[in-house]
């Protein structure tokens, strides 16, 4: 099945609009997807039928929004294959979603002389809150380097493996250059000494199929906002016997059983780790993002996404002066360059006063960019909405704004 883009950006009204006189082409999709009609309807459609709080109130109202609730936790679990929703956590991102796992994993497992291991790669989410626990613990921070193309070199993350290792945190695909790593032999490799895995999904699931039972993650993190759903919305999916074994993240109501002064006894899973009032509205509209998605089907949505990737590729290469950054074999649809003696915010700006919108700088990925020794990238992300001819006036904006210095 091929899909219809005209049909698919119908339903994104945000689209629709010009900026700076010129009709908006919204290329920054790895910073926060564009929503659809039917999840902006779904937010105010709870507020205006359903608002109540969830999970405790025994009127009809509560037991709607419950149902709701636990809809769309049940609509994840088929999303990411996970065995059963409980194994299912809402957060607030993928980021709160990591520092649960360092605040409570780390607090009961981590302990002086453990090593944790990250890559080159990562997104800040993925090492402040590792740097943060070693400092605590006494631990040691592993990093595994990168060749210049953007891709991690597997025979030192090898050498970085020992019975030391405790956690392996690694990005499934990059944010800032779309590198996509091979994490099902990183995930097998780090099991082979007796290391648990976290996946950052944050750029992965808008774009490839997610099976964690298949790739034996122990965790995944990933937004909700960059999936065409709200913001303020993550998910931390956990295997049941290391949450169960976790001691919980915040304390309140919700998270408990029973309290008494004396003592209190935790609620079950996932309840355990979703202390007080929810995120309700949210979560209840991304079950419609969700939707859209799987209505696509997800192998439609990536061929799609490759088309443009290569199209823009092999147009952007052609321009004077363009300089890619990252060029892994394997990669998400996000192109990151810069234009000789340019600086990337000078051109970002350019490309914004042509309705064109990418994101320019280090994108919370300051350790990569020292990295490659540049200052920053321009970075132009594609999703599902994205067409052709956006590409041609993104190539043709680029080819005029590099003419100045090339
Ligand atoms: N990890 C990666 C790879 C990301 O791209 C992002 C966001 O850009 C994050 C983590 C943090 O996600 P959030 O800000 O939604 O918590």
């Amino acid at each position: 099945m091929s899909i219809n883009i005209e049909n698919i950006r119908a339903l994104f009204p945000v689209l629709h609009q010009e900026v700076n006189g010129k009709p908006l082409v919204y290329l920054d999709n790895a910073a926060t997807t564009q929503k659809p009609i039917s999840v902006i309807e779904a937010l105010t459609e709870y507020y205006y039928k359903d608002n109540s709080n969830i999970h405790r109130g025994a009127h009809t109202l509560a037991d709607r929004a419950t149902g709701y609730f636990e809809n769309t936790r049940a609509l994840v679990r088929d999303f990411i294959h996970a065995k059963e929703a409980a194994e299912v956590i809402f957060t607030k991102g993928t980021t709160e979603s990591i520092n649960l796992v360092a605040s409570t994993f780390g607090r009961k497992f981590i302990e002086k002389g453990d090593e944790i291991i990250i890559s080159t790669l990562e997104h800040h989410a993925n090492i402040v809150p590792w740097q943060m626990l070693c400092d605590e613990k006494g631990a040691l921070l592993k990093i595994i380097p990168i060749k210049d193309n953007g891709e991690i070199l597997m025979e030192e993350y090898e050498k970085l493996l020992s019975n030391k290792t405790k956690l392996v945190s690694i990005v499934h695909a990059s944010n800032t250059l779309g590198t996509i790593n091979p994490v099902k032999e990183i995930i097998a490799k780090a099991h082979a000494v007796g290391a648990k895995v976290l996946l950052d999904g944050a750029q992965s699931t808008s774009h490839l199929e997610i099976d964690v039972q298949d790739l034996d993650c122990d965790f995944l993190a990933f937004s909700a906002h960059k999936l065409y759903g709200p913001t303020g919305l993550g998910i931390l999916y956990g295997k049941r016997e290391l949450l169960e074994s976790m001691p919980p993240y915040q304390g309140g109501g919700e998270m408990i059983k029973e309290v008494s002064f004396e003592k209190t006894i935790y609620n079950v899973l996932p309840f355990k780790f979703e202390a007080g009032t929810p995120n309700i509205a949210d979560v209840i509209a991304f079950q419609k993002a969700l939707e859209f998605i799987s209505g696509l089907g997800k192998k439609n949505i990536l061929a799609h996404e490759t088309r443009l990737l290569e199209y823009a590729t092999e147009k952007l290469a052609e321009i004077k002066g363009f300089v890619p950054v990252g060029t892994a074999k394997e990669k998400v649809s996000v192109i990151s360059f810069n234009i000789k003696d340019m600086h990337p915010f000078d051109v970002g700006m350019m490309l914004d006063a042509n309705g064109i919108a990418v994101r320019t700088g280090t994108h919370c990925t300051q350790p990569l960019i020292k990295r490659l020794g540049i200052e920053g990238t321009v970075r132009a992300s594609f999703a599902v909405y994205n067409t052709e001819s956006e590409i041609d006036k993104l190539v043709e904006s680029v080819a005029k704004i590099a003419k100045i210095k090339n």
